[in-house]
């Protein structure tokens, strides 16, 4: 949904993303078992406006940032298939 702009459920190209330019968006991440984590990422949210299917990513700049990626790996859990 996010690469191809077509919904992955009903396969409408009715895809509308808040990706943006600022930090219009950003809000603060989510409480993990150690509690709450500090750091603000952006969420991309990508919303499918035919079936209302909608899909969040941490923003491409957070992914990257090791600060923040740290953190959230010293205090979240990794899913194991
Ligand atoms: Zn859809």
């Amino acid at each position: 949904m996010k690469l191809t702009g077509k919904c992955t459920k009903c396969t409408s190209e009715e895809v509308y993303s808040n990706r943006p330019e600022g930090p219009r968006g950003e809000r603060a991440v989510m409480a993990g078992p150690g509690g709450s984590i500090s750091t603000r990422l952006f969420i991309e949210v990508y919303t499918c406006l035919e079936c209302g299917y909608f899909e969040e990513y941490i923003s491409n700049k957070d992914l990257r940032n090791e600060k923040k990626i740290s953190k959230i790996k010293s205090n979240w859990q990794r899913v194991k298939s």
